[in-house]
Parts: C-alpha cells; sequence; structure tokens
C-alpha cells in the first residue's frame, strides 16, 4: 500500500482559490511543473524561495510515495524587459552590454542557478528543458492558434487576440482581472505598437537586424514569446491535462493566465488541475527584486560578504528559516529572522543527536503514533511546513524529558519516533546536519592533501607511491579521477 492511500493531501488550488483534496490525472503519478528562471542574472534570495517551496512539495509528493515527474524549464529566450512585450530581450540585452554571446549568458547564470540550488540541497527536477530547445515546438502552436482564427500576424510577428478569445472562454480565470481592467494595466497603446489591443500578447516576434537571438519562422526571422515556451514544454513533457503548475504569485498575471489561454486554443482545455502560487520573500517590506536592487545573493549570505547581516549563515539555516513561514505566506528576510531560525535550527539538530543515545524503556510515555500523524496532518493541509516545524518542536521537548529520564519509549516507539523525524527533517523540509556537512568539508581537505601528496610522488618519479595512494583510496570508495592538469576526486 502506498502512503498516500493513507495520508489524503489538499492543495490550496489559486483558481478556486479552496482547498481542495488532491487527486492526480493518473492514479499514484504526478506531474508538476515548475516555471524556472530567466537566466540572465545570478539568482537572488527571492528567486531561490519560490524553487524551494516547490522543491518541499516535490519532496513531499515523493515521500507520499507519489511517482512524480517535475519539470522546471530555463527560460533562455523569449522574456522581454516589460510585459507589454516591448523592450528587449533580458539575455540578448545582457550579451550586448556584456559583449558575449547570448548562450555564454545562459550558460554562466544556469551554472550559478545549479550551483546555489543545489547548495540549499533542491533536489533537481525530473526534466529541465530550455525554450530555445524547443523553438519547433512553439511554432507548431502558433500555427495552430493561427488556424483557429485567435492569433494574427503583422509585419512578421504574431499576436494572441485576447478580445476575440474572451468572446468564448474567460480571459483572468485564474487571476481574477476583468478584460477591462487588463486593459488600464497594461501599457497605454502608443502609435507604434502594432497590436490591435493592448491586452494582446506575443507569440512571435519579428528580430530587428540588431536582435542577436533568431530562428527562422513561416513569418519571418524572430524569436518566440515567453508565455507560448511553458505552454510548449508543460504540455510536451505532462501532457495536456496534468496535476500541478506552480511558480511565483507574481507570475499569476500575464504570465499564467496567457499559458492557460493559448493551451484553452490549442487543446480545449485548461491544462491544469491545481494551480499553485508561492508567495513573496520580502526584505524591508518591500518585495525582493532584481530590477530594483532591494535583494541579496544568497552567495553573500553564505560568505557574510554583505551589508545587511550580522554574520554568514550557512545554506541549512537560510532554508530552515525560509521553511518556517508557509509557502503562500510573505517571509520578510532580516539578520534578526536569521538568527533565530539558527538558533531553532541548531535546538532540532542537537536534539536529534540526543535522541540517538536514548536508551529503550519498559513502557511508552507518549503516543508517537498520534504524534506522527499531526506531522502527516500539517503537511497535508497544503503543504503547512510552520505547523510540521512546530511538531518537530513538540519532539525536541520529549527528546529532552526522555534524556532527563521524565520520559520513556519502549523500542519500537523509539525506532518510529527516529524514522519519522528523520524523514520530516531531512527527507520533506531538506535539511542537511551541519556536523555533516562539516565533517564533508573536513574529507574533501584531506583527499586534497592526499592529491597533493601523490602529485608530488609522480613529480619525484616514485610511483609505486603513487599508485598505492590511488589504490588505497579506492579501496576506501574514493576514486580519484586524473583530468588535464588536475586530480578530482569522487565518493562512490
Ligand atoms: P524570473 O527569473 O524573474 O523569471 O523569476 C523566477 C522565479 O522567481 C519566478 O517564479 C518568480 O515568481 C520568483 N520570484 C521573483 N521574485 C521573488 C521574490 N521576491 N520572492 C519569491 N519569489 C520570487
Ligand atoms: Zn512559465
Amino acid at each position: 500500500m502506498s502512503l498516500f492511500q493513507d495520508q489524503p493531501l489538499k492543495i490550496y488550488n489559486s483558481i478556486s482559490k479552496n482547498k481542495e483534496l488532491f487527486t492526480p490525472v493518473t492514479a499514484g503519478n504526478v506531474g508538476m511543473y515548475v516555471c524556472g528562471p530567466t537566466v540572465y542574472s545570478n539568482v537572488h534570495l527571492g528567486n531561490v524561495r519560490t524553487f524551494m517551496s516547490f522543491d518541499m512539495v516535490f519532496r513531499y509528493l515523493q515521500h507520499l510515495d507519489y511517482k512524480v515527474r517535475y519539470v522546471r524549464n530555463i527560460t533562455d529566450a523569449g522574456h522581454m524587459e516589460d510585459d507589454a512585450d516591448e523592450g528587449e530581450d533580458k539575455i540578448a540585452k545582457k550579451a550586448r552590454v556584456e559583449k558575449i554571446e547570448p548562450m555564454e549568458v545562459v550558460q554562466r547564470y544556469t551554472v550559478d542557478f545549479h550551483t546555489i540550488l543545489t547548495k540549499m540541497n533542491n533536489l533537481p527536477p525530473s526534466i529541465e528543458p530550455t525554450a530555445t530547445g524547443h523553438i519547433i515546438e512553439q511554432i507548431e502552436i502558433i500555427k495552430d492558434i493561427l488556424e483557429k482564427g485567435l492569433a494574427y500576424e503583422v509585419n512578421g510577428s504574431v499576436y494572441f487576440d485576447v478580445l476575440k478569445y474572451n468572446e468564448d472562454k474567460i480571459y483572468g480565470v485564474l487571476s481574477g482581472r476583468k478584460i477591462e481592467d487588463a486593459i488600464h494595466n497594461t501599457r497605454v497603446l502608443d502609435g507604434q505598437s502594432e497590436k490591435k489591443n493592448p491586452q494582446d500578447f506575443a507569440l512571435w516576434k519579428k528580430a530587428s537586424p540588431q536582435h542577436i537571438m533568431r530562428w527562422p519562422s513561416p513569418w519571418g526571422i524572430g524569436f518566440p514569446g515567453w508565455h507560448l515556451e511553458c505552454t510548449a514544454m508543460s504540455t510536451k513533457y505532462l501532457g495536456e491535462k496534468f496535476d500541478i503548475h506552480g511558480g511565483g504569485m507574481d507570475l499569476k498575471f500575464p504570465h499564467h493566465e496567457c499559458e492557460i489561454a493559448q493551451a484553452e486554443v490549442c487543446n480545449g482545455q485548461n491544462p491544469v488541475n491545481y494551480w499553485m502560487h508561492a508567495n513573496m520573500l520580502t526584505m524591508n517590506g518591500q518585495k525582493m527584486s532584481k530590477s530594483t536592487g532591494n535583494n541579496i545573493l544568497p552567495g553573500e549570505i553564505f560568505t557574510g560578504e554583505n551589508t545587511i547581516l550580522s554574520k554568514p549563515f550557512s545554506p541549512t539555516v537560510v532554508r530552515f528559516f525560509m521553511m518556517q513561514a508557509h509557502y503562500r505566506s510573505i517571509l520578510d528576510f532580516s539578520s534578526e529572522a536569521l538568527e533565530a531560525s539558527e538558533k531553532g535550527y541548531n535546538k532540532l539538530m542537537e536534539a536529534i543527536k540526543v535522541l540517538k543515545n536514548i536508551s529503550v524503556g519498559a513502557s511508552s510515555s507518549f503516543d508517537v503514533a498520534a504524534w506522527k500523524q499531526m506531522c502527516y496532518d500539517a503537511m497535508n493541509d497544503d503543504f503547512n511546513t510552520p505547523i510540521l516545524i512546530a511538531q518537530l518542536f513538540e519532539a525536541v521537548k520529549q527528546i529532552n524529558l526522555l534524556k532527563e529520564g521524565k520520559a520513556t519509549l519502549i523500542q519500537e516507539d523509539l525506532d518510529l519516533f527516529t524514522n519519522t523525524l528523520h524523514a520530516f527533517v531531512f527527507d520533506v523540509l531538506g535539511l542537511v546536519s551541519e556536523a555533516t556537512e562539516q565533517e564533508g568539508n573536513k574529507l574533501e581537505s584531506v583527499v586534497n592533501m592526499l592529491i597533493n601528496m601523490r602529485k608530488q610522488a609522480r613529480d619525484n618519479k616514485d610511483w609505486a607511491m603513487s599508485d598505492q595512494i590511488r589504490d588505497e583510496l579506492k579501496a576506501m570508495g574514493i576514486q580519484l579521477k586524473d583530468g588535464k592538469g588536475e586530480t578530482t576526486f569522487i565518493v562512490e
């Protein structure tokens, strides 16, 4: 029996604005799509919060024994500087300013994104497709929308006809915006815009001669609109109807509204059963954002090289800080909040260590099964991590009583208690024990020292010593890899 059969999960659906019982399209399987980063700059901590929220969702679904296909894209083309499809492509602009290839920009910031997410113990998605890798799929969708009469071509660009769509369907089902308000909230149609109506959005944009990211299409040389890539990649890998679509709150409109409209035209349905939106990380009460400069980079937090925090904080403490807030609540970042999180995290880790040495009692003085269910109840209630953490601190209290001999557990309960605590702390919340991290750092230093000694041996043509170091490390499960000019290692 799979755990999900015992643990009914409710998810807040942004489209119905209700918590709904989660029932996947295919029993036992979950298809989840999350809008990934636009890789034109280093990810700031606000971006990371959204990805970490969905990492927690991914982890919990897997913990419940669901087989999850998690698709998170990389936006490497098509994201314009403003939502009205005007301005420059963000990546093309960076490439122009830095005088490098757009794909160098993409590579640099994709690596940064992966490095930061890995440091913060986010699991990699099952598929990480790129917009530029799916130009053909996007062109096919545009052709389909044109054929169905819901888009029009002007001077090498193609726009989605929002007003026409709104005659039969509702543009605004997700965000609740009225079409008239959308007019107000979109840039006033200036004389130069070629759109029929200001709320129309670009499916394909003609590339000016100086635009460096360009592809051939039936409408001439150009590039795809931002909203289109997510429709192309989500439906390609998850089907026309899939379970969960996530992203930050700020993507509800226009991005996700446009995704719904595109899929409605192509496949006759809203592509998603559960729309999930993560709330914003703020600093000094303002949304963290690249453009306003009100942001901090994760690397600056880990090294302490910043003017905001009293000291450096480790990736796992920052993760704990994020998990202490519900993903749909605003979370304000500050030195004081991180210091408090660090104290809480240390208390939790200390208790987990103490638990290892607790002896078995003749009877159980508290109900471990009931506590375990309360942990599940918290997570089943729309992934309520702050309530889960409150339950984990209940466990800390019990551990201290056990240590003082004021509480006891029989073997079976002690095992259940330990396993449940570990599952929620390490598997579901994705925290790591800093001791392990420190031990890992020590191991790295020791192996690097041996690599240097082996290099000296080789320089002295002492092949016997060089081989001995390599072979003995291998016997311990540490494999050396000789590359060009440097030796690295992997722990098998
Ligand atoms: P972008 O790279 O701008 O496309 O953004 C990547 C993701 O980060 C999107 O899901 C945004 O909604 C999210 N995001 C941007 N700013 C914040 C913030 N201050 N707090 C939480 N998520 C954010
Ligand atoms: Zn998207």
